[in-house]
């Protein structure tokens, strides 16, 4: 039955439910171009204000993954795993994560999304080391999960094109800090991949859409249930997104601390993250049965340079040229880099993330408009993190931009920062795990200590 987008936004703007017909129609219709960007952008507005149902949410996962091809992967041997996170600022976990518990035989099949909103994106990243790319054709992209143990790509017009249309209007409409928006994007994306295993890592704090942890609990188990109804096996990090992840934001800065980390000398809460979440795949994908062995295998694959050799492999696999992977310092820096110096004394207690991810993009980092262009060199490196006791003059971070009238952010950037006279208590970086028993419909958090 064909269905006017006017009546189906009507209904929308008045907070009905849409039923599964209606949202097929939407979402078929503008993944075939027929349904214009306004009318879309209009809907997805109107999502982001009424919200949606359970049911409604499902329909719109169920019916984002049907609009392109889904993937079966039932051929390759070994588990198939992914993992996904709901964004953040300096969040470079899948190109550090994904080489090491692909190393200890996880085939790793992810398909990830691009710069949302003020946080960086993995395709972005990937494609600041010359040559990569992240389109792959269904077979190309099955061939490379078996041979090299890993493969990412982005949405295309064979996979979720739906995502790929509704993700790049979001950025640029402010409807990205949606649940249903969110839980269906990401949830569409991990099931059209076709892996057996999915953590996600959910963000809450001043750096992520979410701003509360109970916010953040809500979208995991909203996710967690879509994945357990498709039958696959799904559990959900909280982690805390209070401060930029690691020292690195931006793009060729972020691929260069990923290999850092991967090399055994990454910051302390970035390499906690990998090794942490590490052991939850595997400990879900059964090759280990307890969290300190899955661990210690992670960290004698970085040690043993076995993580970063699949590091490579996946590089070279997707048209990377892997010299800069060997040598990074081959990698261009930018134009000007801004040092910027405390002006004040103490510990430093808390950091604006977002306000942090924002500045990141004015340097060149991400995009304002659809069709920005981003500058791959620009960004920041946090010379300081929360708990770091400052004096007044100590190099607090470093700006780096190919613009040329950014130097005024050496001063405005300052109010991002606050100090206090004693460190703050930090968080675990992972706080708790989400996981469902579909049998009897019930939640289970662990907690981390
Ligand atoms: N990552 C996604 O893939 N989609 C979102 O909406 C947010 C983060």
């Amino acid at each position: 039955m064909a269905y006017s987008m006017v009546d189906l936004l009507e209904k929308k703007k008045l907070g009905q439910e849409l039923t599964k017909e209606e949202i097929d129609f939407w979402v078929q219709g503008l993944s075939r171009r027929a349904i214009p960007e306004y009318q879309t952008s209009a809907m997805l507005m109107a999502i982001r204000l009424k919200g949606m149902t359970k049911a409604e949410t499902f329909a719109l996962t169920e019916s984002m993954m049907h609009s392109g091809k889904m993937l079966d992967l039932s051929d390759i041997p070994g588990v198939k795993a992914d993992k996904h996170s709901t964004g953040g600022v300096g969040d470079k976990t899948s190109m550090a994560l994904c080489p090491m518990v692909a190393s200890l035989g996880l085939k790793i099949a992810k398909m990830s999304g691009r710069g949302l909103g003020f946080t960086g994106g993995t395709l972005d990243k990937l494609e600041s080391i010359p040559g990569m790319s992240v389109t792959l054709t269904p077979d190309q992209f099955k061939k490379q999960v078996k041979d090299v143990g890993m493969a990412i790509i982005g949405q295309s017009p064979e996979l979720d094109p739906a995502d790929k249309i509704l993700y790049a209007l979001r950025d640029v409409t402010a409807t990205v800090d949606s649940v249903p928006l969110i839980a269906s994007s990401i949830m569409s994306k991990k099931l059209a991949a076709g892996c057996d295993d999915i953590l996600l890592d959910v963000k809450y704090g001043n750096g992520a859409f979410m701003p509360t942890k109970e916010a953040a609990e809500n979208l995991a188990k909203v996710m967690v249930e879509i994945g357990c109804y498709f039958h696959r096996n799904v559990e959900a990090e909280i982690t805390n997104m209070n401060e930029p992840l690691g020292n690195a934001i931006g793009n060729i800065l972020e691929v260069k601390e990923a290999i850092d980390t991967l090399h055994g000398h990454g910051p302390k809460d970035f390499t906690e993250l990998c090794f942490s979440s590490g052991a939850s795949m595997l400990l879900q994908a059964g090759l280990y049965s307890t969290r300190q062995e899955a661990r210690k295998a992670l960290e004698e694959n970085v040690q043993n340079g076995k993580a970063f050799e699949v590091f490579r492999r996946f590089v070279q696999a997707q048209g990377g040229d892997v010299s800069y992977i060997d040598h990074p310092e081959k990698f261009p820096t930018a134009l000007y880099v801004y040092p910027v110096k405390s002006t004040k004394s103490g510990y430093l207690t808390s950091i604006d993330t977002m306000a942090m991810g924002l500045d990141s993009m004015r340097l060149g980092a991400g995009r304002e408009k659809e069709d920005d262009l981003i500058d791959p060199t620009a960004g920041i490196i946090l010379n300081k993190k929360i708990g770091d006791k400052v004096s007044r003059g100590d190099l607090l971070l470093t700006l780096y931009t190919e613009k040329d009238d950014m130097d005024g952010m050496q001063t405005s950037i300052l109010k991002n920062f606050d100090f206090g006279d004693a460190p703050v208590p930090m968080n675990p970086v992972v706080e708790e795990i989400i996981s469902y028993d579909s049998t009897n419909r019930t939640f289970f958090v662990t907690k981390e200590d």
